[in-house]
């Protein structure tokens, strides 16, 4: 679950890291009398789910309240990345002398917590580390000692940061710790954390992701959830109760079991496709499950083509077709698809794709090399895509 930025830095406020004052608007109105209260002088900040909101334009200088309202007008209405700004963040503007990232998340491969600190802070911090990635200092963390205060000097040595500031900095990078730990976050992220030409140090951006395995001890953060805000994609999966999550390939899937999910895509790889996404339909999935799956994965615009894996237990396999048929029935759109099926009523289940010239492959390899031929083919067809 993804925090916004305002609730992200209330909680790093709490956590003692100085944030600029501001508050949350949701009309062009209160934007301005925010402003006027912060003396006019205002960022206007979109409160949207995603990232690079500042290239998109979704964050804006105001030197008077009576521009950030027209500010505040023209941001509410638009759409970055595809998510409505429904909610603006006006925070006081500070000049910026440094723009510093630093974030606190997990490294799978060491299994451990990492400090992540970089002095090439602010929105090009991607693209930067691309380039430079000796500019960008990893520290590990014991998970179980925590953040020592030599590792956040260390830090601070790195980011060449005068003697000055070390106090703070410490005090910073423990108090983010400390929000990253207490919330069961994935991420917390300050991007750009600042020094202000009058020698302030703020949190102006904030991330925090919260594990979602971990919501159910964190009743609290719950209720800042913002599903209106989220990846339609997700809230939808979720309500079906699948598991979806998108990646970056071309090749659709639709598979009932998490293992199984995991064993399809990588006999993809393997022949050398590329998954457009991880989805389990779970056991016992019913038409409709299958069908809301399909929807999913075609709403996808990289999707190519889709592979659907069904081995049949608990699940049938002429359900799960008739779902997929039922989801095409509705849609126009002329994605090829190819289906394996095999177990509790495959036999079923390929007669119904069969009779909608569906093509239906009798083992996983031939369904995968299907599915490979088929994007190979829908892109030559489309050379310049
Ligand atoms: P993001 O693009 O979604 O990461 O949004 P950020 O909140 O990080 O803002 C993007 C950039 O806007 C920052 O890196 C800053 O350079 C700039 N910015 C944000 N707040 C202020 C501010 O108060 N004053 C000035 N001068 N620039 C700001
Ligand atoms: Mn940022």
């Amino acid at each position: 679950m993804k925090l916004h930025e305002y609730q992200s830095k209330a909680i790093f406020s709490q956590n003692n890291i100085p944030i600029p004052k501001g508050r949350v608007a949701v009309t062009a109105q209160e934007a301005k009398y925010i402003a006027e209260e912060l003396g006019g002088k205002v960022v206007v900040k979109a409160q949207v789910l995603t990232g690079g909101r500042g290239k998109a334009g979704g964050i804006r200088l105001a030197k008077t309240s009576q521009e950030a309202e027209e500010l505040a007008t023209q941001v509410m209405g638009m759409e970055i990345k595809g998510f409505p700004v429904r909610r603006l963040l006006i925070d006081e503007a500070v000049s910026i002398a440094q723009e510093i990232y630093l974030a606190f998340t997990i490294d799978r491969s060491l299994r451990k917590p990492v400090l992540i600190t970089s002095g090439l802070g602010g929105i090009n911090v991607e693209e930067a580390a691309r380039i430079h990635p000796e500019e960008v200092h990893t520290l590990v963390i014991d998970p179980l000692s925590g953040l020592h205060v030599y590792q956040a000097h260390d830090a601070a040595i790195f980011l060449d940061l005068p003697h000055s500031h070390w106090k703070a900095f410490v005090e910073i990078c423990m108090g983010l710790w400390k929000a990253f730990l207490t919330t069961d976050s994935t991420l917390a992220e300050i991007n750009p954390w600042v020094i202000t030409d009058d020698k302030r140090l703020l949190a102006l951006d904030g991330k925090l992701v919260i594990d979602d395995n971990a919501l159910y001890r964190h009743p609290d953060l719950m209720d800042l959830w913002d599903i209106d805000a989220e990846n339609p994609a997700e809230i939808e999966a979720r309500k079906y109760g699948l598991s979806y999550i998108p990646l970056k390939g071309s090749i659709g899937c639709i598979v009932n079991g998490a293992g199984l999910a995991m064993a399809t895509m990588d006999l993809l790889t393997f022949f050398g496709g590329r998954p457009a996404n991880f989805l389990d339909i779970g056991g016992g999935a019913s038409a409709e499950k299958s069908a809301a799956a399909l929807r999913l994965v075609l709403g996808d615009a990289r999707v190519r083509c889709v592979l659907i894996n069904i081995y049949g237990g608990v699940t049938r396999c002429d359900e799960a077709a008739r779902g997929i048929l039922v989801a095409l029935a509705g849609l126009d759109k002329n994605i090829p698809i190819v289906a394996r099926f095999a177990g509790t009523n495959a036999r079923e289940g390929n007669y119904l794709l069969s009779r909608a010239h569906i093509p239906t492959a009798s083992t996983l390899v031939e369904a995968v090399q299907q599915a490979i031929a088929m994007v190979e083919g829908a892109e030559g067809e489309h050379p310049h895509q």
